[in-house]
């Protein structure tokens, strides 16, 4: 009686209530396995990637994301208590559509979000040529012939994660996207940007096409589900201190800061990684 009054309590409290309980990085990610057998995998991720030790690859098409110059007409940012993630809504309920490159099928986007440090020593999740950024954030997008991102989660090339490091710099653009944090420092707190146009993708990441490493991996969160072919691009865009800051400001469930999201690097378990640059700078 009372570990269900305790469960319904729980439910109540989260906003996704799938009976799993809470897990926290630092030490608490030792306990992961115990939340999802999953996590335990061979095929996890964040691994270490390096260039001279993967695979070059030459696209036979190239990876593209359709749609992404649109400007969305709604966006909301939420602190779910382990990240700030994204959603977009586009005119007449298109979306962007990851496809070609070491993509097998048509991926759509779902939702966008970061992990980061306490310092911009740490942040990101994986590691390139020994380097770990300040952050990395993750486009979510799931494959179409499965309906929904919960459907396509745990499904054989299910997922695609498009990972796009931050530096931190002094000479960075200014993100308009990023002040809307200020909003939701609490952890399950949601919030609608006034303007949704300042978080245009294409604006954020370019129009040009840039080296990018691919393997097959998992969420990087429990369930860690090995359902996810990354893109991750090798080349970081720039933040400043200031606004990564923000970021650093937010408030995890328990209310104390919310940094150091990133799990800490998975054996690659000799998963050949490839390296597309064939044609890219
Ligand atoms: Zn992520």
């Amino acid at each position: 009686m009372k570990v269900s009054l305790l469960l319904l309590v729980y439910c109540l409290a989260w906003v996704v209530c799938d009976e799993q309980p809470d897990y926290s990085y630092g030490a608490g990610v030792a306990e992961w396995g115990n939340i999802s057998s999953q996590c335990e995998g061979r095929l996890q991720s964040p691994i270490a990637l390096s260039t001279t030790r993967s695979i070059p690859a030459a696209e036979q098409r190239p990876l593209e994301l359709l749609g992404y110059q649109e400007d969305p007409t709604q966006v909301n940012v939420t602190n779910d208590g382990h990240t700030a993630v994204y959603s977009f809504q586009y005119p007449n309920d298109r979306t962007i559509i990851a496809q070609g490159g070491p993509l097998r099928g048509r991926f759509r986007f779902a939702s966008l979000h970061f992990h980061w440090g306490a310092n911009s020593a740490r942040g990101a999740e994986h590691v390139v040529d020994g380097r770990r950024y300040a952050m990395e954030m993750h486009l979510v997008f799931f494959n179409e012939m499965y309906g929904s991102f919960m459907e396509a989660q745990d499904q054989t090339n299910g997922l695609a994660v498009l990972g796009i490091f931050f530096a931190s710099s002094a000479d960075a653009p200014y993100y308009g996207w990023v002040p809307a944090l200020t909003e939701v420092q609490q952890a399950q707190t949601s919030y609608t940007l006034p303007d949704p146009t300042v978080f245009n993708i294409k604006g954020l990441i370019g129009a040009r096409r840039k080296p990018y490493f691919s393997y097959q991996g998992s969420l990087t969160t429990p369930p860690c589900y090995e359902s996810v072919t990354w893109l991750v691009q090798k080349k970081p865009l720039q933040m400043s201190e200031e606004q990564l800051n923000v970021f650093r400001s937010l408030r995890d469930n328990n209310g104390n800061p919310l940094v150091d999201n990133y799990r800490p690097l998975q054996n690659a378990n000799g998963r050949p990684v490839y390296y597309y640059s064939n044609g890219l700078s």
